[in-house]
């Protein structure tokens, strides 16, 4: 197909020049004198993105869930208890993780298109007297519903319970994109991989581990070898690793986070959050609902569309693939079939989101979801001019007439 692909899935995102520039090049000797500069960029610029000064970055070629794997195998030992919030796909999939690993999982079962409770968080872990429970999970960003949680809310109803369990969070489709405080909200591990708001390729798992979680480290028993992050740590603190990295995604990694500081990470999630909104008032125009049931947790990386009772969802993606170059995320798990997903995150600018509605009008139109065409993009197109209004000039003086 003639043009670019427009990869608006929820990740992977696309991945900008500069970065696919920083990786093309000959493979490099990883115990070579090279590396070292790379990897101290890469991780101090990191160490800003997750808002830590006492975490510390752990890197493995794997993917999210490599990532969901060293988080519990770092820290747990057989048979601890869990208690993981389970509001969509991907947090289902981290509590499957810990349940298989040996795991004790406690499952809160939250609506699809909701948060995770903070009230709940505080009521379990109030009531856990015993004080079985060694880790919350909880997912940042549900990828699967659009929906974010409030972190900061759930570490404070765990303060509140005056509960020590540890505190894990899964950031992969919110880092780079929705804000993170590693520090001030006392996240022991939050983790994600390099494809989403990181702009790079899948390929890497990226996690910040806090004090707390590398003192657990040093006492817990469940078996691990590649994923045991204490000669991970010890040798990234020399710019090396205890097995072949991915030599040419750190540089690309080095990259993708001086592109997030010299933007500035507030001009990062406030264009994330400007871009979001715009989609958010396309899909209020179309007269279709966003699967996230409230305001206040609509997650600015991506959108859940939901489509009309007797429509399949996966048609309005399989037109946008096959007719119009563009990716759209399908719907995952109980809610295949039902909702669309627009992503929203990573490299990603206005006139890029305004061509992906106008895409996205075209393939309902094409897999018959009745959306007036043009109404998503005027929306957005409106909303995006009223962010700029004000940077006109007052008088404008362009008329034809003045030119002769
Ligand atoms: C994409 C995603 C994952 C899965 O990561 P993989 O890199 O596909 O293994 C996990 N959690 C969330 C929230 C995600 O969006």
């Amino acid at each position: 197909m003639a043009g670019r692909h427009f990869l608006q899935i929820p990740g992977p995102t696309n991945v900008p020049e500069r970065i696919l520039r920083a990786m093309d090049r000959a493979v490099v000797d990883h115990r070579g004198p090279d590396l070292p500069a790379v990897v101290h960029e890469a991780v101090a610029g990191l160490k800003q993105v997750f808002g830590t000064a006492r975490g510390e970055i752990v890197l493995y070629p794997a993917s999210g869930t490599g990532a969901w794997e060293a988080s519990l195998v770092n820290t747990l030992s057989p048979g601890d208890h869990v208690l993981a919030f389970v509001n969509g796909h991907f947090s289902q999939l981290y509590a499957e993780c810990a349940r298989r690993l040996g795991l004790t999982v406690e499952t809160v079962e939250v609506p699809w298109g909701e948060a995770v409770p903070p009230e709940q968080v505080r009521d379990r872990l109030s009531r856990d007297g015993e004080r079985r429970y060694r880790a919350v999970l909880v997912v940042h960003n549900e990828t699967s519903t659009g929906v974010t949680t409030d972190l900061a809310a759930v570490r404070a109803a765990i303060d509140a319970a005056g509960h020590p369990a540890l505190y894990f969070v899964d950031v992969v489709s919110a880092l780079g994109s929705i804000d993170l405080r590693f520090d001030e909200w006392k996240i022991d591990v939050a983790l994600t991989g390099t494809q989403k708001g990181l702009m790079l390729p899948p390929g890497m798992a990226v996690l910040c581990a806090g004090p707390r979680a590398l003192e657990a480290g040093e006492r817990a028993t469940l078996p691990r070898y590649f994923f045991d992050w204490r000669p991970v740590v010890r040798e990234m603190q020399r710019g090396y690793f205890p097995y072949t990295p991915a030599t040419l995604m750190l540089y690309g990694l080095r990259e993708a986070v001086r592109m997030l500081l010299e933007e500035g990470l507030p001009n990062v999630l406030e264009r994330h959050r400007r871009l979001a909104e715009g989609v958010r008032r396309a899909v209020t125009a179309w007269g279709l609902e966003n699967l996230c049931a409230r305001r206040e947790w609509y997650s600015n990386s991506l959108t859940a569309v939901v489509v009309p009772h007797g429509v399949d969802s996966d048609a309005v993606v399989r037109a946008a693939a096959a007719r119009l170059n563009l990716s759209l995320g399908v719907g995952l798990g109980r809610v295949k079939g039902k909702v669309f997903r627009i992503g929203h995150l990573g490299a990603l600018n206005e006139l890029e989101v305004l061509a992906t509605l106008a895409g996205t009008e075209l393939a309902c139109t094409m897999a018959g979801v009745p959306v007036p065409l043009g109404a998503g993009v005027t929306a957005c197109e409106r909303y995006f001019a009223e962010q700029y209004a004000g940077t006109a000039p007052a008088r404008p003086t362009a008329a034809k007439a003045a030119l002769t």
